[in-house]
This record gives structure tokens, C-alpha cells and sequence, in this order.
């Protein structure tokens, strides 16, 4: 496979990252903490290994829950990556935090249950209910 070379970072510059990997697999997440954490009513992220980015910058690490990791900007709080316990070599970046977002396209959806009212369950996108990785109990209402 070719590699694929991509940048990206927060909304102030204050951190910027690189990535070369073979094409990263990129996916939704509509769990209830993608979107507090986002103020959204879902998450999109791509995963790379740790040896495949080149940061720039602090990122603001913090423990979300007790399997993952979360991170943003400490200057202007643009949510960078998600990083699990169980795979801890893999961060899961803010797709939308790259300098050119449309060469990446989700491939499929996470927490459907989860889902907002609106948009709701995106059309077109393998749905699955929860996520294992993500570990959280959390259903529509149940929050
Ligand atoms: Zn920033
Ligand atoms: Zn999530």
C-alpha cells in the first residue's frame, strides 16, 4: 500500500502535527462523551500508530474514563485525539483537524445507539451499535 502523507492541528496553531501511514481508517462516534467532549452531535477521527506522527506543540493530555485518554490544545481547547488503553500506540485524531479534511472519508459508525435526534444514524455508514474499545454503558436517555 502507498503512504499517505497528512497534516493538521488546533484552531489557534499553538499545536500541529504530521502523519505518514498507510491510508488511515476513519470512522464516526456518536457516544455520549464524543459529544460533550465536541459540543457536536458526533465524533470523527482516523487512526495512526504514535511512531507514524511527528507532533508539534504540547498536546494537553487528560483521563476521560478508566480505558482511555483524551486530548486537546491547552491554548484554545480544540479536542486533538482519543487514545484507548487497550491500544495505547494508536491515537484517534480530530479528522476534522486536518489542514485538508476531505482527503479522509469515515468508513463506518460507532455508539449508534447513541445517536442525537438529530442528524441522527448518518446514512450510508456501516452502523454499530457500541464500541467495545470505548467501554462506556451509555445509551440514548440513560445519561
Ligand atoms: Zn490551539
Ligand atoms: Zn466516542
Amino acid at each position: 500500500m502507498s503512504e499517505m502523507a497528512l497534516s493538521g492541528g488546533c484552531l489557534c496553531g499553538a499545536v500541529r502535527y504530521t502523519t505518514r501511514s498507510e491510508k488511515p481508517h476513519a470512522s464516526v462516534c456518536h457516544c455520549r462523551m464524543c459529544q460533550r467532549w465536541n459540543g457536536a452531535p458526533f465524533f470523527m477521527a482516523f487512526s495512526v500508530r504514535a511512531t507514524e506522527i511527528t507532533w508539534q506543540g504540547q498536546p494537553v493530555e487528560w483521563r476521560s474514563s478508566d480505558i482511555a485518554v483524551r486530548s486537546h490544545c491547552g491554548a484554545c481547547g480544540t479536542p486533538l485525539y482519543w487514545k484507548g488503553d487497550r491500544e495505547p500506540e494508536y491515537f484517534d485524531i480530530a479528522l476534522m483537524t486536518l489542514d485538508d479534511p476531505s482527503v479522509l472519508t469515515p468508513v463506518d459508525q460507532i455508539w449508534s445507539t447513541a445517536a442525537a435526534h438529530w442528524p441522527g444514524i448518518l446514512p450510508d455508514l456501516t452502523a454499530w451499535p457500541r464500541e467495545e474499545r470505548e467501554g462506556e454503558p451509555f445509551v440514548r436517555g440513560s445519561d
